[in-house]
């Protein structure tokens, strides 16, 4: 029998509302709200599914209120499955109410994030909005640069490469030169590293997010055949990471769970590795973890391990809480993600001991480093970190 929101009834049930999650997720944090905890959220589900709730406003907001971080789903002790359950509630609810919200969505999912060409046309339009001042701050565009824009990533496409390099969308087209110290990183370590042909545009992380799961299949299907082989396939922004290691349950065929095996995120697979010869820069990093780094990947690890011959590190003591990045959500819940940033960078600035000179932040994800950059953190990617203090 189908029930409203069509979720499998064992994870739904797993909850057994003990509430050890509640402090590891960051809207129940800064709201204290019940709805917007994980439980709550939960608990929500379950009155639509099973008692015939309405699926009304307040249901929405609760769902729209989640960042999807997953600190929930890694802190459970029931192991309730609850990004599974967020994304399929997400699909079930359908296209945003708001007209609005509808046709932006639909351009940004549909047409541009899968067509690389489109992507980098808007991105040249940013760029020069940016060179008009017409591109609001509150969007969180990183500074783009026409030479880097035109510059290709000298990367040989496709072959039979060591190990590619995921490329992707927004990444390619925004933080081109982090794929640039990803590959000399890569390099310096004795890899051949190659990028995947055509189809390696997007990987629907974004869509999944966003609980387009069609949208997101179409897209996986796309990637899985853009690197064939059995060379692992490094990944340098952990959103997409943690969706191109799912892609095994997402698609459930044989060539999808063997491709997810392959993915590795590049500080993961650097730290699997002779290191290449750095220099010790003195410098201090504090470690940001991204939510799908940590909580998703398991793999947050190796970022330490790596930066250590050449940094000194330091470590905040929030457990990983969210930076309130989460896709889309610093555009779409621009009042909570605000909120939730500010106690990430009361947490960072802390954790170095001062709070008002600039920090340094170490952040394997994009999302998460613009968000940071935003509230005038210096953050940057390991790779981009590594690759200043090779020798
Ligand atoms: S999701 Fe897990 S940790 Fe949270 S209340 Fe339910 S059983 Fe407890
Ligand atoms: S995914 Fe994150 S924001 Fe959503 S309920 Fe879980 S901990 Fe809270």
């Amino acid at each position: 029998m189908s029930t409203p929101l069509g979720l499998d009834p064992d994870a739904l049930n797993a909850c057994v509302a003990c509430g050890l999650c509640l402090p590891h997720c960051p809207t129940y944090r800064v709201t204290g709200r019940e709805v917007a905890s994980p439980r709550g959220r939960i608990a929500a589900m379950r009155a639509v599914e099973n008692d015939g709730a309405p699926i009304d406003d307040a249901f929405r907001r609760a769902m729209d209120e989640c960042v999807e971080c997953r600190g929930c789903e890694a802190a459970c002790p029931s192991a309730v499955p609850f990004g599974r359950l967020m994304e399929e509630t997400r699909a079930a609810l359908g296209p945003d109410p708001s007209l609005t919200r509808r046709v932006a969505s639909s351009i940004a999912f549909r047409l541009v994030l899968p067509r690389h060409g489109l992507l980098m046309a808007v991105t040249w339009l940013a760029w020069l909005g940016q060179r008009l001042r017409l591109v609001p701050k509150r969007l969180g565009l990183p500074a783009l640069s026409a030479r880097s824009l035109r510059r290709p990533l000298e990367v040989s496409v496709g072959g039979a490469p060591d190990a590619w390099l995921f490329t992707g969308c927004v990444m390619d087209a925004w933080l081109r030169d982090t794929h640039r110290a990803a590959t000399r990183v890569m390099t310096a370590a004795g890899a051949r590293v190659g990028r995947p042909g055509d189809g390696g545009d997007c990987c629907g992380a974004l869509h999944l997010h966003a609980g387009r799961v069609r949208e997101a299949r179409s897209l996986a299907r796309r990637v899985v055949a853009s690197m064939p082989g059995s060379a692992p396939i490094v990944v340098d922004s952990a959103g997409c990471g943690a969706a191109m290691k799912e892609y095994g349950d997402l698609l459930d065929t044989p060539e999808a769970h063997s491709f997810s095996a392959r993915v590795v995120d590049f500080a993961q697979w650097l730290a699997q590795r002779p290191p290449p010869r750095m220099r010790t820069t003195g410098r201090t990093v504090v470690i940001q973890d991204p939510c799908h780094l940590r909580h998703v990947q398991r793999a947050h690890t190796d970022v330490r391990l790596v930066l250590a011959p050449a940094f000194h590190i330091v470590e905040t003591a929030d457990e990983g809480l969210c930076c309130g990045a989460g896709g889309a959500y610093a555009l779409t819940q621009p009042a909570l993600s605000a909120r939730i940033l500010d106690r990430k960078v009361a947490a960072l600035q802390a954790a170095a001991g001062r709070a008002s000179d600039p920090i340094l932040v170490a952040s394997a994800n994009p999302g998460c480093m613009l968000q940071l950059r935003r509230a005038g953190i210096d953050a940057r990617h390991p790779a981009d970190l590594l690759a200043e203090a090779l020798e």
